[in-house]
């Protein structure tokens, strides 16, 4: 059973984080996930007086709060605008719309699950973290960080001109996925590249970065050999939800429609 023998809620951030250096103390997303094991925490930190819940939108940047829930991430339309549903559907199968209004963007990250869609999707873009004393870092490093006793603070998403597509494969709805994809294309130095991330295999997110030479004349079969090579750069495991050859299978037809959508909605401009 899970247990708490103090609440703090947090003044600032330098408070939460002071307190956060103990061994035993935890600072409080949702509380969705963490209520569901056995740790016996100390103190548990509240940051929801810190004004982390919204999400603020600039010329460059959004900036999504520690404390934002999935249900204000999945609503935003400066991101439905920016990048068509695909957060949004990152986002849907999540339990259900009460699980989503509690449930953090902040402890989805933090906790680096495995079997994360938000994690997922976000990788593919152009995404930081903000931690209260590590700083503002990629998303990319981040996840191959071990949990410390930091602060994430906020997740930044750069604005670029990028496409993006994400889907995710359930045994059930509101499962956790057996497989979840994000296919990005935008322009690097110039060049144009295309990010692939492949979560839920059932690893973490991982992230794999081409310059693959598509466009609206590439035909069908150069597409489903780019999605092959992509598909074989990520490891995979068996669990209860699939076997790993089944997840390869998955993520190589993932990829492979998510290029021909953007080719063809490209085509179409
Ligand atoms: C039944 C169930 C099904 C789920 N299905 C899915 C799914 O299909 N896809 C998916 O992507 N996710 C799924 N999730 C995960 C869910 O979306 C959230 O990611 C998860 O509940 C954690 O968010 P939270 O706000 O509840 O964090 P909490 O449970 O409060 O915290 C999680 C961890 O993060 C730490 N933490 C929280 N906030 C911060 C912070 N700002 N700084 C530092 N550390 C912090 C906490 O100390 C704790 O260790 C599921 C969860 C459950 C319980």
């Amino acid at each position: 059973m899970f247990s708490v023998n103090q609440y703090v809620k947090a003044k600032t951030l330098k408070e939460a984080y002071e307190l956060n250096q103990a061994r035993n103390s935890r600072v409080m997303g949702g509380m969705m996930w963490m209520r569901l094991g056995n740790a016996r925490v100390q103190t548990i930190i509240d940051i929801s007086g810190l004004g982390l819940d919204g999400i603020e939108e600039t010329d460059h940047v959004f900036r999504i709060g520690a404390m934002c829930t999935l249900r204000a991430l999945e609503q935003h339309e400066g991101l439905q605008e920016m990048y068509g549903g695909a957060i949004k559907e990152a986002v849907r199968h999540i339990v259900g719309v009460q699980f989503r209004n509690q449930a953090t963007v902040g402890g989805s990250i933090y906790g680096r699950y495995g079997f994360s869609d938000v994690l997922t999707c976000l990788l593919a873009l152009d995404t930081f973290v903000e931690l209260y004393n590590g700083g503002t870092i990629r998303l990319s490093e981040f996840v191959s960080h071990r949990p410390d006793n930091d602060i994430l603070v906020s997740v930044i998403i750069r604005k670029r001109e990028r496409k993006i597509r994400y889907a995710s494969v359930r045994r059930t709805a509101t499962d956790f996925p057996v497989l979840a994809c994000a296919v990005v294309t935008g322009l690097l130095h110039g060049e144009e590249c295309w990010y692939v991330s492949v979560g839920a295999r059932p690893m973490r997110a991982s992230l794999l970065e081409k310059f693959w030479r598509i466009s609206r004349d590439t035909d069908a079969e150069q597409i489903a050999a780019y999605a092959k090579e992509a598909a074989a750069a990520f490891s995979y495991g068996s669990n209860m939800r699939g076997s790993a050859g089944y997840r390869r299978h998955l993520a190589e037809v993932l990829i492979r429609r998510a290029i021909t959508s953007i080719v063809s909605e490209e085509a179409n401009v």
